[in-house]
C-alpha cells in the first residue's frame, strides 16, 4: 500500500440533507417494515449501507454526460460511445445494453443453459443463480474453501479451486458445462479478489475442454486494484492495464454498471462471440428493449461511458478502496468480529460468531441488522439464511457456513467522519449482543425473498 492517506481525489460540490431521526422513530420504522431493512424508506436511514448498486454519487462530467443524452429510438449516438468505453477499458467485441445485471444475466442464460446444464462459479450470486436455474441450469460451488471461512486470511478468496472444477468435469461431461461463471470481485464471500494466477490456470484448463469462461465483472476494477496491491509482479501495473487483461481472459460478460461504473442504473452484456450477440440482440427486444438502448434512455448510457472511463483510474478506485479499508481496520481495531480480509465493497460483520445464542433458523444476521439500524439509523443487509433461500430439491432452507451483515459503502458518497458513526454504532451494539433476540419469518416471497421477507422478534429465551 503507498504511504499516503487514501483521501479523495475529489471534492464535494452539491450536498444532499439527511433526516436525522430519534430512537422511537426507528423502532417504529424497523416494526412496520417487518424486520426487514429493504423494506425501510430511506427517508427514515441516516447512514445507507444497504447496498453499493446504484447509489454512488456521479461526477460532473457525468451529470453532464447527461445533458447530452441522444433519445432517438434506434442508433443512439450514446450508444456508440458506450460501445467504445466497453470496448476500449474492457476489450469485449459486441455489447448488447441492458436495464441493470440481471437483464444481461437472464439474456445470457436463456442463450447458453440448456435444461441438465451445470454451471460451475465462484460462488452463487443470488440473481446470477437464480436466471441459472430458471433456464434449467444447476449452479455448482467452486470457490477455494477458504471463502466459506470468515476467519481465514487467504488474499484470494475468490480463486477457484480447480481440483473442484476437475470433478464436477468427471462427473457431468464437460459437455454439460456452457461455463464457468466468475465474478470479480465474489460478493457473496465479502467481496474477495480472484488473482491473475488463478484466472490464467482456469482458462488454461477451460480451453482444454472447450468451455466457455463468462465474467461477472460488476466489480472488475475493485478485484484489479487487489491484484495491483497482493499479486505477486503486478504492483507496477495500472489497474486500467489489469482490468484489461483480466476481461481478455473471458469470453463474454455480464454487467451491473450500478457498481463500478458509477451509474445509478445500468448493465449490459458483453461477447465475443458473434452467433452468441446476434442471439441476444434478438432476445434483448423482448426483454429490455431494442438492441441500442436495451432499456436504458440515452443519457443513462452516456453516464455510463463516461463512469466506465473514471472505474478504472488508478486514484478513485484507491480512495474507493481505502475507504472500506478504513471502516474495515476501525472495527478489527474495536474487536469487532468481521470476514478478514476485508473486500472491496464493503465490512462484512460476522453474526454467527456475534451472537453464538442464535440458532441460524432464528436469523443472526438479520436480528443484527435490525439491531444497527435502531441505534443509530445505519441501515445495513442481511447475506446469510435468508439471502440463500430454500434447496429446490429439497424445499428445506439452504445453511450458508457464512452468516453476515454486510455494511456496503457507496462510492463518493460518504466522509471518514460517517464511517466513524458507523464503526461507534456497530461498537454499542456489540456491547449489547447478550441480549438481541432471534426473529421468526412470518411473510416469504418466492423467489429472492430476503428483499421483500417479514419477520416478527421472538420471545427472549
Ligand atoms: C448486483 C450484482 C448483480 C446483479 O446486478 P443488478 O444490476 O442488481 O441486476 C450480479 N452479480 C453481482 C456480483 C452483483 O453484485
Amino acid at each position: 500500500m503507498s504511504k499516503t492517506s487514501w483521501a479523495e481525489p475529489f471534492k464535494i460540490k452539491m450536498v444532499e440533507p439527511l433526516f436525522m431521526s430519534t430512537r422511537e422513530q426507528r423502532v417504529k420504522a424497523i416494526e412496520e417494515a417487518g424486520f426487514n431493512t429493504f423494506l425501510l424508506p430511506s427517508e427514515y436511514v441516516y447512514i445507507d449501507l444497504l447496498t453499493d448498486s446504484g447509489t454512488s454519487a456521479m461526477s460532473d462530467r457525468q451529470w453532464a454526460g447527461l445533458m447530452l443524452g441522444d433519445e432517438a429510438y434506434a442508433g443512439s449516438r450514446n450508444y456508440y460511445h458506450l460501445e467504445d468505453a466497453v470496448r476500449k477499458y474492457y476489450g469485449y467485441k459486441y455489447l448488447i445494453p441492458t436495464h441493470q445485471g440481471r437483464g444481461a444475466e437472464n439474456i445470457l442464460s436463456q442463450i447458453l443453459i440448456k435444461p441438465g446444464d451445470i454451471v460451475p462459479g465462484n460462488m452463487y450470486f443470488t440473481t446470477t443463480k437464480l436466471h441459472q436455474e430458471l433456464a434449467g441450469g444447476t449452479f455448482v460451488d467452486i470457490i477455494v474453501d477458504e471463502a466459506h471461512d470468515p476467519k481465514s486470511d487467504f488474499p484470494f478468496k475468490g480463486n477457484v479451486d480447480l481440483a473442484k472444477l476437475q470433478r464436477v468435469i468427471d462427473a457431468h461431461g464437460a459437455e454439460k458445462i456452457p461455463y464457468v461463471s466468475i465474478a470479480t470481485t465474489v460478493n457473496m464471500a465479502g467481496g474477495q479478489p480472484i488473482s491473475l494466477a488463478n484466472l490464467k490456470a482456469l482458462r488454461e484448463m477451460t480451453n482444454k475442454h472447450g468451455i466457455r469462461i463468462i465474467h461477472d465483472m460488476t466489480r472488475v476494477a475493485e478485484n484489479a486494484y487487489m491484484i495491483q496491491q497482493l499479486e505477486e509482479g503486478q504492483s507496477g501495473r495500472s489497474v486500467a492495464d489489469i482490468v484489461l487483461e483480466i476481461c481478455s481472459l473471458t469470453d463474454g460478460a455480464t454487467m451491473s454498471a450500478k457498481k463500478d461504473a458509477l451509474v445509478n442504473i445500468g448493465g449490459f452484456m458483453a461477447t465475443n462471440e458473434w452467433d452468441v450477440f446476434e442471439e441476444a440482440r434478438n432476445m434483448v427486444v423482448i426483454y429490455e428493449g431494442l438492441h441500442t438502448y436495451g432499456g436504458l434512455a440515452g443519457r443513462d448510457m452516456e453516464a455510463m461511458a463516461i463512469g466506465i472511463e473514471e472505474s478504472v483510474q488508478d486514484d478513485h478506485i484507491r480512495a474507493r478502496v481505502g475507504q472500506v479499508f478504513y471502516l474495515g481496520q476501525k472495527l478489527i481495531d474495536m474487536g469487532i468480529p468481521i470476514v478478514r480480509p476485508v473486500g472491496t465493497h464493503g465490512i462484512f460483520l460476522d453474526a454467527k460468531a456475534s451472537l453464538p445464542h442464535l440458532p441460524q433458523t432464528a436469523f443472526p444476521a438479520q436480528a443484527l441488522a435490525a439491531e444497527l439500524y435502531i441505534d443509530s439509523g445505519v441501515r445495513a443487509m442481511e447475506r446469510g439464511i435468508v439471502s440463500a433461500g430454500r434447496d429446490k430439491t429439497t424445499g428445506d432452507h439452504c445453511y450458508p457456513e457464512l452468516e453476515l451483515v454486510r455494511l456496503t459503502i457507496p462510492r463518493r458518497v460518504y466522509t471518514q467522519a460517517h464511517m466513524d458513526v458507523v464503526a461507534e454504532s456497530v461498537q454499542r451494539v456489540h456491547e449489547r449482543r447478550d441480549s438481541i433476540t432471534g426473529l421468526k419469518m412470518t411473510y416469504e416471497p418466492k423467489y429472492l425473498r430476503f428483499f421483500q421477507a417479514r419477520f416478527e422478534r421472538l420471545p427472549a429465551a
